[in-house]
């Protein structure tokens, strides 16, 4: 590498597998942006989309790389070191107290919000009608080094571990899912175990849930799960046929019912996406319970299976989750990785710590569900 170009890890053509390390040229700041050096960078879901180039990510990245003539730069959770500050820049983490300069520890919002919109000015920034985001909208965190806007960056505590850093940006969506409805003395279950779903558990036991309840499928996940200490893992079973399912639905309704007591959860927190685990939610909390949906489904239609009851007569609250609120989740998140005994359990969650030139088995295992969060290293 000369000085000029770096390492990164581009979606260099419209096809899965097309992932590749490639050198790009090292990004020119803009007055009102910085430039980081990547010290670490982590692996989301999304990522994997990429790598599979699933159809729900396809219209997103032809846009962006104006239909392949160039590659995109993926990733978008990370953590660095300021190298550089344009000269026009401003506050950051909406406090004008905070000061940024060259060599601080940072790591950053991943949606590019307008702050002109309607949502961006009454402290809706998360949901920005112009929003872009890093690593598809713009050229990603899986480089040597990127360049972003200030009004992106968070300055994390210098003493903080870089693995955990890395991950603040998935932890906060976590954060934003499971804080969205206090969980403290509440029976909470979670259905799905991924990494947002396990950050989630490590979240709810460090706010004081009085008892944690998990669905998930995969052997791995549940063992990490009781590792944590979630208090009760429920193993679904993968159901194919109409009959089937009905059956696996009503078993593991009835199992998290049981385990909540009373007459089921009071807060559920859906992270899977897969329909039946979003009707197990709406149907195993109590009457008057919470829903958490977080989950995307792999296609865009829910039925649900009995609304005027389940929903209505309920009285069910169902709350989308999107993001982080920017920046109350980033300083909730700073708070919980302050605690020894969270960062404790996230870093059984960061279950693999590689150099980045070994992305591609990363995502191949974290495809067969074999990882939780995988943390790539680029320096
Ligand atoms: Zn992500
Ligand atoms: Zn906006």
């Amino acid at each position: 590498m000369n000085s000029t170009t770096m390492p990164s890890i581009q979606v260099v053509a419209p096809k899965a597998g097309a992932m590749e390390v490639r050198e790009a040229p090292v990004p020119t700041i803009k007055p009102h942006e910085v430039l980081i050096k990547v010290r670490a960078a982590a692996v989301c879901g999304s990522d994997l989309h990429l790598f599979q180039w699933d159809e729900s990510i396809r219209p997103k990245l032809n846009r962006a790389s104006d239909n392949f003539k160039h590659g995109v730069i993926a990733g978008h959770e990370f953590c660095g070191h300021v190298v550089e500050i344009g000269s026009e820049v401003g506050t950051i983490m909406d406090d004008p107290t905070v000061k940024l300069k060259v060599g601080d520890f940072v790591s950053a919002e991943s949606h590019v919000v307008c702050g002109k919109c309607y949502q961006c000015l009454h402290g809706e920034k998360h949901v920005c009608v112009n929003d872009k985001i890093i690593g598809f909208d713009r050229d990603g965190a899986f480089a040597q080094y990127i360049a972003l806007p200030a009004s992106c960056i968070w300055k994390n505590d210098p003493d903080l571990p870089y693995e955990i850093a890395a991950i603040q940006e998935p932890l906060g969506n976590a954060m934003h899912a499971a804080a969205h409805f206090s969980l403290k003395d509440q029976r909470v279950v979670i259905f799905g175990l991924g990494p947002i779903g396990m950050f989630s558990a490590v979240i709810a036991l460090m706010h004081g849930a009085k008892h944690i309840t998990a669905v998930e499928v995969s052997e791995t996940r549940i063992k990490l799960a009781k590792e944590i200490g979630v208090h009760d893992v429920i193993q679904g079973k993968i159901a194919r046929t109409p009959e089937d399912r009905a059956a696996e639905r009503a078993r593991v309704q009835n199992l998290v019912r049981e385990a909540a007591g009373h007459d089921g959860p009071d807060v559920a927190l859906e992270m899977s996406g897969h329909p039946d685990a979003i009707t197990n939610a709406v149907k195993s909390v109590r009457r008057g319970g919470k829903v958490i949906a977080f989950g995307l489904t792999k296609d865009s239609a829910y039925t649900f299976d009995d609304y005027s009851k389940d929903v209505i007569f309920n009285g069910l609250t169902i709350q989308g989750i999107i993001g982080r609120r920017i920046y109350d989740t980033w300083y909730k998140v700073r708070d919980l990785v302050r605690l020894p005994e969270a960062q404790e359990k996230l870093r059984k969650v960061i279950t693999e710590v590689l150099p980045y030139t070994e992305f591609k088995g990363g995502m191949e295992r974290m495809l067969r569900g074999e990882t939780g969060k995988i943390v790539l290293q680029f320096e």
